[in-house]
Order: C-alpha cells, then sequence, then structure tokens
C-alpha cells in the first residue's frame, strides 16, 4: 500500500509548550482518517504538520514521499497544489459568482496574475469543466450566481467543487463542520467522504464531534494534550475510550 503522509516522531513547541509530541502516523493513498481529541489537544497542529504550514521540530514528516524538512520553498509550494486545505469556515469570498469561487481554488498554483487572468477571461474549458463538478454535487444552475445568495447547504458544495477542481491527491479538513448545525455537518460528510472515495483522493479531517466521526470514517486518530492515545477503526472505538479521551477536560 502506497503512503501518502508519514510522521515519524514528530513534535512541535509553542513557547516551550508541546502541542504535539512523538507523533507516528501513516496515512495510506486513498484512506480517510479522522483525528479527533478535546480543545487544544493538536489536532489543527497536526494537519498544519502535514500540510508544510508547520515544521516538525523532532523526527520527520514526509508527504508524497518527500522529506518536508528538505523542501525548497518552490518545492514546497509544488507540493501543497496536490494538497487541498479546507478551512473551518470554507474560506469562500461572499460577492464572488460560484464559477469565481470554484476557479479561486488553484490561485496558489496560478500565482497573483494568473489568478486575475482566469478570473477575468475565464475559459470555456474551465467554466465547462466548473459546470460538471457543480453537475455532480447537485447545483449546476449556480454556476453564474453569487455566492452569498446561496444557501449554506449549497455554498458547502461550492467548497467541495473549489477543492476536488484543483485536483487533489489529498484533502486535509480541519473542523470543516465545526460551525454548522448537524443535518448539514451530516450532508457535507456524506458528500466529502463519498466523493474522496470514488476519487481515490486520500481524506484526513479533524472533527470535534466523535459521532460523525465514528459515522464517516473507518480509522479514528485519539489526540490528547498532544499525543496519540489510540489510533484504530472506528469500530474497535469504544465509548470508554472516547469518554476517556474527552475526561481530562479542555486544555
Ligand atoms: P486543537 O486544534 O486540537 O484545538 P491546536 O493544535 O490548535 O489544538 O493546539 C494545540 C496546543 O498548541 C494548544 O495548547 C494551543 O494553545 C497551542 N498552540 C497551537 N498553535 C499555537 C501558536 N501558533 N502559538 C502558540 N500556541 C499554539
Ligand atoms: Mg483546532
Amino acid at each position: 500500500m502506497k503512503v501518502d503522509i508519514q510522521l515519524t516522531d514528530a513534535g512541535i513547541s509553542f513557547g516551550g509548550v508541546h502541542a504535539l509530541r512523538g507523533v507516528n502516523l501513516s496515512v495510506a493513498e486513498g484512506e480517510q482518517i479522522c483525528i479527533i481529541g478535546p480543545s487544544g489537544s493538536g489536532k489543527s497542529t497536526l494537519l498544519g504538520l502535514m500540510n508544510g504550514r508547520l515544521l516538525t521540530e523532532t523526527g520527520s514528516v514526509e508527504v508524497l514521499g518527500q522529506d518536508l524538512l528538505q523542501l525548497t520553498a518552490r518545492q514546497m509550494r509544488e507540493l501543497r497544489c496536490g494538497l487541498v486545505w479546507v478551512p473551518q469556515d470554507l474560506g469562500l469570498v461572499p460577492n464572488l459568482r460560484v464559477l469565481q469561487n470554484v476557479l479561486c481554488g488553484k490561485a496558489g498554483r496560478l500565482g497573483f496574475l494568473g489568478l486575475l487572468r482566469s478570473l477575468l477571461l475565464t475559459r470555456m474549458s474551465e467554466a465547462e469543466e466548473v459546470r460538471s463538478l457543480l453537475e455532480r454535487l447537485g447545483i449546476p444552475e449556480k454556476l453564474y450566481e453569487r455566492t452569498d445568495t446561496l444557501s449554506g447547504g449549497q455554498q458547502q458544495r461550492v467548497a467541495i467543487a473549489r477543492a476536488l477542481f484543483q485536483d487533489p491527491v489529498a484533502i486535509l479538513a480541519d473542523e470543516p463542520v465545526a460551525s454548522v448545525d448537524p443535518g448539514r455537518a451530516r450532508s457535507l460528510l456524506e458528500l466529502l467522504t463519498g466523493v474522496a472515495r470514488d476519487e481515490g483522493i486520500t481524506l484526513v479531517m479533524s472533527l470535534h464531534h466523535v459521532e460523525l466521526a465514528r459515522e464517516f470514517f473507518p480509522r479514528l486518530v485519539g489526540l490528547q494534550a498532544g499525543r496519540v492515545v489510540f489510533d484504530q477503526s472506528a469500530d474497535e472505538t469504544t465509548d470508554r475510550q472516547l469518554r476517556e479521551l474527552y475526561a481530562t477536560g479542555e486544555k
């Protein structure tokens, strides 16, 4: 099985406080894993180490076969093109059209001028590609609508379309459903895990909500105070383990 992400004794501290310590974790190509743990346990930091936003201070982090500590800034940028980051608030620009928001996904690759050009002179083939992505997500008629006129659920679909438009190897999502109601959270997770599965895209997500993590992810990684306390299939994970994971209270 090909490995996409490999952390070996990874760790990082902020102002002398260990945010993560001695983390060993391997994510295979196409795998879907969910990182759970109380607030302050290191979930965002772990995702940050995976996409190179943060660099490990111990051991190593390898992504798509490359040691992140060895990469030049340019190599890092290229690598990150294959890793899509879905932020907590979805990161859509409200007053842009849906098409433009989806095209924005490639901003990192195009640079500022390239992005400007692509927003002004959208090629027909690109618009078609975006339309077919939206079709797949059930909102083809929204291509030219202003994004802020869409419902919350439709905006989630736009965010997924934007992620897919980048043709990613992996999607890293940091609590993408933290601020939405449970019904909408469930539909986003259903869509995202389904599309990732169909496309063979690796999916690493952090979630605060353990029941959703259990329902949608085959593998759960439990973090507590910067350490991995379990890494196992969702089926094996007991209620007791989950209670204990959150029992120490929020840091
Ligand atoms: P989680 O996402 O699980 O809530 P984080 O990864 O955000 O946890 O944080 C883990 C720990 O690292 C916390 O104690 C937090 O305060 C600390 N931390 C994270 N990022 C920074 C930072 N940029 N500066 C200082 N402390 C940080
Ligand atoms: Mg966080």
